[in-house]
């Protein structure tokens, strides 16, 4: 692998990444910038945890510096980079800062929710790099504060949340108001039908960086599996959060009711948390992650949209109150861990009703996640499963039976049913509240 010495990168830039602590460029890094450097397109299969803000940054910010030089006009938007959140929008944001401490360039993070006018003010001030969510940026260019005209750098940045998030026809609007000369990078971590179609529409002759997340990432994250009853995984959760080995913990919520509970829950068992989700202010969004950033807060509750491209580093935990539905979301979320080359650990909460969640995760992983026995609230759930037929022959099929009185099996219609025990049956009114 490259060492940043052998990328080319300018001296100021060097030296930025000097003062970040970075000594050796990361997979993504080493194999995107030196194209990029050449003025390739590059379409990335990469997620939040690759070191990818600064593979496209960095040859960015040398590319409009080295320009920049030649042009004594007022500065104009040169790259322009779309991610999916404000969160994530603000980091990227941050990262051209950092990069670029050393030139003379401007950078401008704009998103929803919040006046635009100190966004319109920036704006008209002159800025070369602006980072966007979809809904704002559209927005401003249908009241003319914003001009692409003049990009040559264009970045879509998590497009396949972008595709879940129902961003895609405001992404394709923009599109229309960029010139067709310029350089394109596109970042997805997956890539469903409707994704490769828009990155086979923006991108020419793109040079193809593949990083594995899901194994590299995994592979430095310590994961471990607690069976618990859901009415029991508050107690859990508590009684592990005592433990002053977890410096900081972002615990996954499946619902923004659930994230509030939680949190509400945790507090009156008298430790710090808060709560992050759609549902709240961006103000209050912003506030919680600063806390947490900065430890005031050593536990943010949140829902997966509002935790999306959270960066944090030296995060020490991520707990799955709740199981995802979808696998690749436990990657994402165990990602948040295991920065860069940062260990970290995952602690994941399964119920009887999640197992089925947890299998398919353990399939994308390739592995099965440890499970931790000796905790002191073991699953009792149990459910049953009866399959009764009238053909006593093809009772073979799939009969588990657990625990029941021998009459209920007595059926002559071929059913399948779900019986509880006495303890799972107080636990169903928690569980349902938990999927309000
Ligand atoms: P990203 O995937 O861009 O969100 O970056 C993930 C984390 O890795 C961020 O905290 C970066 O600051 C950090 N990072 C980026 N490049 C490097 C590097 N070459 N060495 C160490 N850490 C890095």
């Amino acid at each position: 692998m490259l060492l940043f010495e052998e990328l080319n990168i300018i001296e100021p830039i060097k030296k930025a990444i000097k003062t970040k602590g970075f000594t050796k460029p990361t997979a993504i890094q080493s194999r995107a910038i030196p194209s990029l450097l050449k003025g390739m397109d590059l379409l990335g299969c990469a997620q939040t945890g690759t070191g990818k803000t600064a593979a496209f940054a960095i040859p960015i910010l040398q590319g409009i510096s080295l320009q920049h030089k030649a042009q004594a006009s007022r500065r104009q938007i040169q790259a322009l980079i779309i991610a999916p959140t404000r969160e994530l929008a603000i980091q990227i944001a941050d990262s051209f800062e950092d990069y670029g401490k050393y030139l003379n360039l401007k950078t401008l993070v704009i998103y929803g929710g919040v006046s635009q006018n100190p966004q319109t003010r920036d704006l008209t001030k002159g800025i070369d790099i602006l980072v966007a969510t979809p809904g704002r940026l559209l927005d401003l260019i249908n009241q003319r504060y914003v001009s692409l005209r003049n990009v040559k750098y264009f970045v879509l940045d998590e497009a396949d949340h972008m595709l879940d998030m129902g961003m895609l026809q405001d992404v394709r609007k923009i599109i229309t108001h960029l010139p067709k000369e310029k350089q394109n990078m596109f970042f997805s971590a997956t890539m469903p039908a409707e994704i490769e179609k828009l990155a086979n529409s923006i991108l020419k002759n793109p040079i193809k960086v593949m990083v594995t997340p899901v194994s590299s990432t995994v592979e430095i994250i310590e994961q471990e599996l607690y069976y618990v009853d859901s009415g029991n995984k508050v107690n859990l959760l508590i009684n592990l959060l005592k433990d002053k080995e977890i410096i900081s913990a972002l615990v996954f919520s499946r619902t923004k009711h659930g994230a509030n509970r939680i949190v509400k829950n945790l507090v009156k068992a008298g430790l710090v948390a808060e709560a992050i989700h759609g549902n709240k202010s961006q103000t209050a969004r912003q506030l919680a992650l600063k806390n947490f950033k900065e430890r005031k807060t050593r536990i943010l509750v949140a829902t997966d949209i509002a935790a999306r491209g959270i960066d944090i580093e030296e995060l020490s935990h991520v707990i799955n109150f709740d199981l995802p539905e979808v696998p690749e979301t436990y990657v994402h979320r165990i990602g948040r861990t295991g920065r860069a080359s940062h260990g970290g650990t995952a602690i994941s909460f399964c119920s009887h009703a999640e197992k089925p969640l947890l299998k398919s995760i353990q399939k994308l992983i390739a592995k099965s996640i440890e499970e931790v026995i000796d905790h002191p609230y073991p699953l009792v759930e149990t459910s049953i499963e009866v399959i009764v037929k009238s053909d006593r022959r093809n009772t073979s099929k799939k009969s588990i039976i657990e625990d029941k009185p021998r009459s209920s099996r007595r059926n002559n219609d071929i059913k399948k049913k779900v019986v509880r025990t006495e303890k799972t049956r107080s636990n169903v009114k928690g569980h349902k509240m938990r999927n309000e």
